[in-house]
Order: structure tokens, then sequence, then C-alpha cells
């Protein structure tokens, strides 16, 4: 659990090294705060104070090459390099002279001189143009760094109590810091600067862990224990994550061990079955940042923007313009067909601490959702205002979350309607063929699809919750976790009445919960028949190899018989023994 009082924040910076760790930080500081200075009182003092830097030297040296012995045994071979040019560093004359030079004619400490010599470094290289090679001075600051270190007579363990797999926040890090670290307690990385080639990266991906690099700030934002997530596939890094948040991250960083082994060059190929049943492919996205990554997972489109995550990073509510320049990008992006923007989804589980929402008895079924922009109109009318100009750029697919009732998608339509109006009038350009589903994700919802389908193009199944409602298990409660159940009978009646109430009114039913995405239920949700499965994007290369894999003809044929199974833990030991037959690779031992 997360300390509440603690604010959600999210850093964007550069995607280094991929994958996912959620874990406590830990701050690397390399002493930089506590340089000394001191005058030296008498002319006498400076020859010994020199002697003191040359030896500061030569001590620096000394452990350089004993680091870059550790690092050949640690067969970390493209950073050996980086050591030699530490070394040079340490013998550059103009660096020696320059910081001899102020101890004489200063008369101070050893310390304050090494610093001048790094701030003059400093100055030099910020009027660099060339990028790569203003990157170069992160070496300068290393060297002076270590020097300072062995002015002070410390040792070298630097990280003295680093607790049990802590992910490191630093300004930067040498290879000779990762060295120095004991590297199996180290989870991930984040810096202030850095780039692809900087030497965070090349080890973070040598060693394979997740590393995001170039966060501008982050030392200065984040505490030691403060509870993070790196996603260093999409470059993010997000501080003090609320529960719900942390679950996500945790079912993203299970799909990208799951798929980490494959390749994806398959996972462009189509989703469509043996037997030529074609299933569109959505991925479910929190940040734009993951666009990427859903290209390259094999998404057709973004089947679900959680728009609300546009509202956490901030002290003031988004613009229009915000969500306009957001939108935009992800619906003009090339290689996506169809994005669909779902407008947010705020309150219950997700951003108490937001001024505007009263805390709640029970925010779950509290004033969330839909039934919050009902209520705050004008707020509604901006995120809807910046979706119908972005649809002029590619297109677009709206969604409606937590419809309970008729009303309020006739309502939310009018809103939307009077929107588009208001844009047309003022001579805005607009997309033509701007979609408008529903989420199905109340359980009122499903008994009246049939209504519901005559007003909308789409539906798109919310399992999380509509699983949450249906069971009356809240989805945030670890003490009830054990009795969420997508194979539960009356869930699967529940989707199998969507689709078949959505098919008779001609409309596409897509499902973007986190069920979609399981690759142990795909055959399943091949027998449901549902039009588009819209995932996490680190799930796509598995479920689609299932698709391509089975038949719909076989995955009705098991919808059938789970049907007539009675209790949850029948169907689920039914579709595992099934799924473990027909993919004995994917699902070796009882995995699911
Ligand atoms: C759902 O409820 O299944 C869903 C996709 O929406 P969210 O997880 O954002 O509530
Ligand atoms: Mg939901």
């Amino acid at each position: 659990m997360t300390d509440p009082v603690k604010k959600t924040f999210v850093l964007k910076g550069i995607a280094v090294s991929p994958g996912i760790v959620i874990g406590k930080a830990y701050i690397f500081d390399r002493l930089d705060a506590q340089i000394s200075f001191y005058k030296l009182n008498d002319c006498s003092l400076i020859p010994p104070e020199i002697e003191r830097f040359r030896t500061a030297l030569r001590e620096s040296e000394k452990q350089l090459l004993e680091i870059k012995k550790k690092l050949s045994n640690l067969k970390v071979m493209e950073t050996l390099y980086i050591i030699d040019v530490h070394i040079m560093i340490l013998k550059d004359r103009n660096f020696i002279n320059r910081t001899i030079r102020s101890i004489k004619k200063m008369c101070v400490n050893a310390e304050w001189a090494v610093r001048m010599t790094i701030d003059r470094y400093r100055q030099i290289f910020d009027k660099v143009e060339d990028e790569y090679l203003k990157g170069r001075f992160s070496d300068i600051r290393y060297v002076g760094q270590m020097i300072l270190r062995n002015l002070g007579g410390e040792k070298q363990d630097v990280i003295p109590q680093m607790g049990e797999g802590v992910i490191i926040i630093s300004a930067d890090l040498s290879p000779a810091d990762t060295a120095q670290m004991k590297i199996e307690k180290v989870q991930g990385f984040a810096t202030d600067i850095g780039g692809k080639t900087s030497h965070t990266a090349i080890v973070a991906r040598s060693i394979e862990i997740p590393a995001v690099v170039g966060l501008e700030n982050i030392t200065r934002r984040v505490r030691t224990n403060d509870l993070i997530i790196i996603d260093g596939s999409a470059g993010l890094v997000i501080v003090n994550p609320d529960p719900e948040i942390v679950r996500r991250y945790e079912v993203k960083k299970r799909h990208y061990e799951e798929t980490r082994e494959m390749s994806l060059i398959d996972a462009v190929l189509p989703a469509v079955t043996r037997d030529s049943h074609h299933v569109e492919i959505g991925g479910n996205i929190e940040f734009i940042e993951e666009i990427p990554s859903v290209i390259s997972h094999g998404a057709d489109g973004i089947g679900l923007y959680r728009t609300e995550f546009i509202y956490i990073n901030r002290e003031q509510l988004p613009t229009e313009e915000d969500h306009f320049s957001i939108y935009k990008r992800v619906v003009e992006t090339e290689k996506l067909n169809w994005s669909t923007i779902r407008t947010f989804d705020l309150g219950g589980d997700k951003f108490l601490s937001d001024p505007k929402l009263a805390k709640e008895m029970n925010p779950q079924m509290g004033l969330r959702a839909i039934r919050f922009c009902l209520k705050e109109v004008d707020l509604f009318k901006v995120q809807l205002r910046a979706i119908i100009r972005a649809s002029a750029y590619g297109k677009t697919r709206i969604l409606f979350p937590m419809i309970s009732g008729i009303e309020e998608i006739q309502k939310a339509k009018k809103i939307f309607y009077e929107v588009t109006d208001e844009l047309i009038s003022q001579g805005i350009p607009v997309g033509e063929d701007i979609e408008i589903g529903v989420m199905i994700e109340v359980p009122s919802a499903v008994i009246i699809a049939d209504q519901l389908a005559r007003e909308v193009d789409f539906f798109s199944i919310g399992t999380n919750d509509l699983i949450q409602y249906a069971l009356a298990i809240d989805r945030v409660n670890d003490r009830v976790t054990y009795l969420y159940e997508p194979l539960h009978p009356a869930v699967l009646r529940l989707i199998r009445h969507v689709v078949k109430t959505g098919h008779d009114a001609g409309i596409r039913v897509a499902m973007c919960g986190e069920m979609a995405g399981e690759a142990a239920y795909t055959m399943v949700l091949l027998g449901l028949e549902l039009d588009e499965l819209s995932m996490n994007p680190l799930a796509i290369p598995r479920v689609k190899k299932i698709i391509r894999g089975a038949t719909l003809k076989e995955s009705k044929a098991l919808l059938k018989k789970v049907m007539t199974l009675s209790s949850a833990i029948e169907i689920r030991a039914w579709v595992e023994k099934t799924m473990q037959e027909r993919f004995p690779e994917e699902f070796p031992n009882n995995e699911h």
C-alpha cells in the first residue's frame, strides 16, 4: 500500500533499457553537496596540499584499474573503454595544472580546487553544441567526484547499506559506479541526465534491468524509500503510484516477462484463426509514450486510452489545448488504424487526491466516470472539444465509461453533438466518421444492452469493473481477490449476452478489460465471438499467437462445453486442460 498523503506523479524520460520494475528508490548521491571549503592559513601548507591532491589522483587511478579488472570479469566489454577515458582525464595535464594553480593562487583546500576545475569544464561543455560531446562532461564530473571521495579518505563502498532490491536514482551513473554496487540488488536505474548511449543505458542493457534516463530532475523529486515504478519500455517513472496503478503495472510486468523471449517479428501478423476468422487487436494505454510499444507488439489500433492519467500529473486541470495536443498525437500516429479515446474515468479507485473529488464512503460506486462528467459538464466539454477536434486528424472512436442507464448515454451524446455543432460553427475542422461507444462494465448495462445498442456504434466490455460489480468483489481489496474470477459462469453468460445483443443490433463488440489479454482465455473469447480484443500491449504477441494457432470452430466447441459447467473451478480446470493440450509450449505447467 502506498502512503495516502504522498502524491502520485509521473516523470518522462528516455527509454533505454526495456522492462518494468516496481520497488523502493535509493538515491545514489556522489558527495556533491558535501565539498568542504577552507583557506590554507599558511603558505607552507600549499606543497602538502598539492601532494594530497596527487595522492588522490594516484589512488583514483588504482581504483579505476581495479574496477576495469572487475568489469572484464563480468564480461561487460562495451563499457571498458569508458574506464580508459576516465584514466586519461585523471592524467590530463590541463586538469591537473588548473587544480594545482587554484590551490597555489587562492590558498584553498584541494577539494575546493577540484570543484572549481570541474565547474570550469562544465561552463566550457555547456557551450558545446554537439549533443554527444556535451554529454561527455559526465566523464569529467565522474572523475572529479572520484578524486573528491579519495581526498576525503573515504573507501570505495559508496552504497553502504543498500537494502534488498532497490531502484537506483542518480544524476548520472558511470559503469564504475555500477561496478561498485551489489549489482544483484539493483532492479532498475533512473537518472537525471543521459541518452541512449550513455553509460547507464549501456550497463543497464548489458545486465538486463529496466532503465530510464534524461529525467532532468528525478534526484530532486524522489526520496530514498519512495515507491516507484520504472517502465523502461515507455520511458516513464511513476512515483508514489496508487494501488490501482501498481496493480496495472504488476500485470504489465508479468506480460513483459511472458513475452520477453518471444520474437516480435510474428507479432505484426494479423490475428486470424486457422479457419480464417479475424479478430481486431487493440492496445490499452495510459500514457502516449506507450504508443511505440503498442505498434511494435502488433496492435491494429488503440482499443482503450485511459485519459484520466492526463490529470494525475498536474497541479491545475488540463486545458483544451493540453488535451488536444495529446489526442492529436495519438490519432495521427501512422501505424494505428484507429484510436479509441475513453473520456476520463475519474473518481472511484482513481486519483482520490484530486481536490475536486470529495472523499466517498464507497468510491467504486460513487460519483465517478460518466456520472462525474454529467455533473461537471464544463470540465467534460473541455475534453470532448479536444477529442472531436483531434478526430479531424485520424480515425477516432470515443468511448464513455460506466454507463448504467439509457439516459446517461443520451445525455452524453447530446453534449457531444452540442460541442460538435459549436466547433463546426466556429469553423474548426472535425472528423466526419467519429464512432461513439459505451463501456459495458456495470451489470445494468448488460441487461439493457439492446437499448444501448440502438444509441451507439460499438460496445467495449470492461471486465475489470464488470466482474467487480457482478460478483461483488472489490477489485482493489486483496482479501477478496481469490473470488475475482473471470471464468465464473455468471461472467461468461454476461459477456455472451452482450456479444449476442450487440451483433443482433449490427454493432461491433470489443473487450478491453484485463481478461482480454490473458492468453489462457483466448480460445474462450474466440468462442464468444468478440470482434476486438484490446489489451496491455505487452500481452498482444502471445494472444495473437494463440489466435493464429486455433480455429473458431474448436473455440466454439470449447465454449459450448464450458457453458454446460456450473462452477468457476470446473470451468477453469477444463479451460486449462484444453489450453495445455492445444498449446503445450505456451502453457507448460499449470500456468494461467
Ligand atoms: C474495465 O473496467 O475493465 C476497464 C477496462 O476500465 P478500467 O480498468 O480503467 O476501469
Ligand atoms: Mg472500468
